[in-house]
C-alpha cells in the first residue's frame, strides 16, 4: 500500500522529510527542510532539459538534502554559461540545477521528481523573457523578464 492511500496521507506526508525519486526509481532523495523559494522557470535550457513548458525547482539548504540511492548514476550536463543539470542516467529524468558559481550552499531540485505533498507552493516566474510561445502564464506570481533577484519584473 502507499503512502497515497493512507486516509492520512496528506497529513502524514506533508511532513519532512519528503521524498522524490526519478522515474525509474534508481535515483532517490529525502530533503528535511525545503526554502521558500520556489521558482518556475520558463530559460530555454530549462524548457528543453525538462521537455516541459517550464521547469520547477525546490530549494533545499545542502545539508537538508540526501541521495538515498542511485547519486553514482547521476549524469551531469555542463551548458557553455557555465550551469550545471544533473539527470538519471538510466531513465534521464531531470534532477539538479546548478548555477554556474554555484556556492554549495543550496541544492535546486526539480520537483517534479518529488512524492511527497508539500505546503510551500511557488513564489515566482523567472526568465520569462525566454517563455515558449504556447504557453501562457495564468497565474498572479510575480513574473521576472530574467532571473528573481533582476529589477525587470514584467506587469
Ligand atoms: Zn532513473
Ligand atoms: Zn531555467
Amino acid at each position: 500500500m502507499s503512502n497515497n492511500e493512507h486516509p492520512n496521507a496528506s497529513y502524514l506526508s506533508c511532513r519532512p522529510p519528503y521524498k522524490g525519486q526519478c522515474l525509474c526509481g534508481a535515483v532517490q532523495y529525502s530533503v528535511d527542510a525545503l526554502e521558500a523559494k520556489m521558482g518556475h522557470c520558463h530559460c530555454s535550457m530549462c524548457r528543453k532539459f525538462h521537455g516541459a513548458a517550464f521547469a520547477t525547482y525546490g530549494e533545499a539548504k545542502t545539508e537538508n538534502f540526501h541521495w538515498l540511492s542511485g547519486e553514482s548514476l547521476l549524469k551531469s550536463y555542463h551548458a557553455a554559461n557555465g550551469t550545471q543539470r544533473k539527470f538519471c542516467g538510466v531513465c534521464g529524468s531531470s534532477l539538479i540545477f546548478e548555477e554556474a558559481n554555484a556556492s554549495g550552499a543550496i541544492v535546486e531540485f526539480a520537483l517534479g521528481t518529488l512524492d511527497s505533498d508539500i505546503s510551500v507552493k511557488p513564489d515566482v516566474h523567472i526568465f520569462v523573457g525566454n517563455k515558449a510561445s504556447w504557453y501562457s502564464v495564468e497565474d498572479d506570481l510575480p513574473c521576472f523578464h530574467e532571473g528573481r533577484d533582476s529589477s525587470r519584473e514584467v506587469l
